[in-house]
């Protein structure tokens, strides 16, 4: 199941930019153009908020503090450069986090996932590579020998990021295949621990690897 992403801005290019972008990543997207909109579509579906402060209708400070009556979602503010007093307004209503436009694409996702990462609860995920054993949850992950080493590694560098080349060469050694084979034993773990659990464990970092992050060590 993917994170769905409630987007609030009235500027039908940035919303096309970024739809396409979080679509992109992987996450599910709806828009609202103005904030009575927001507010009818505002539900617990929704992973994150982002949010415009000049919107139509209802300003994106009204949004805010309305979405906060009701909820903790990760509210990340979309800002432009010459509103910066709004800045301290947001954050003490209780907005995570805010960006300025025009804005870096690549820094707006990482914000986004951080937020959304740090809003889940921790899953318990365990990985014991002298016991051979894998657990999310409190439930087993039945892996493979190479699915299962690919995790541990992943693991055991918790917090790093991993590119295909470090994870074959500390999976396999020498290898002379298709460094494909890694995205393959990725895809395969990540549709068993979807078997059990709707968190995302794997990120995938884009143009550099994978990446487990912030799962407390528990063996
Ligand atoms: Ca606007």
């Amino acid at each position: 199941m993917s994170d769905k992403i409630l987007i609030c801005e009235d500027e039908e290019n940035i919303v096309f930019f970024i739809k396409a972008e979080l679509e992109y990543e992987g996450f599910e997207t709806d828009v609202a153009y103005d904030g009575e909109e927001a507010m009818r579509m505002f539900s617990g579906e929704y992973s994150l908020v982002l949010l415009d402060i000049m919107l139509p209708k209802k300003n994106g400070l009204e949004c805010l503090r309305e979405i906060r009556k009701i909820s903790d979602i990760p509210v990340l503010i979309l800002t432009a450069r010459k509103e910066v007093y709004d800045k301290v307004a947001f954050l003490s209503a209780g907005a995570d986090d805010y960006v300025t436009k025009p804005f870096d694409t690549m820094e707006l996702i990482a914000r986004i996932k951080r937020h959304i990462q740090r809003a889940k609860p921790p899953q318990n995920l365990v990985v014991n590579a002298d016991a051979f054993l894998a657990k999310i949850s409190g439930k087993d992950i039945h892996l493979t020998k190479t699915e299962f080493e690919v995790l541990n590694f992943l693991y055991t560098n918790t917090d790093k990021v991993k590119t295909r080349d470090e994870i074959i060469h500390a999976v396999f050694g020498d290898f002379y295949g298709e460094s494909n084979v890694v995205d393959a034993n990725i895809k395969n773990i990540r549709a068993k621990i979807a078997n059990i659990t709707d968190a995302k464990i794997i990120e995938t970092v884009r143009g550099k690897g994978y990446v487990i992050r912030g799962v407390p060590c528990l063996n």
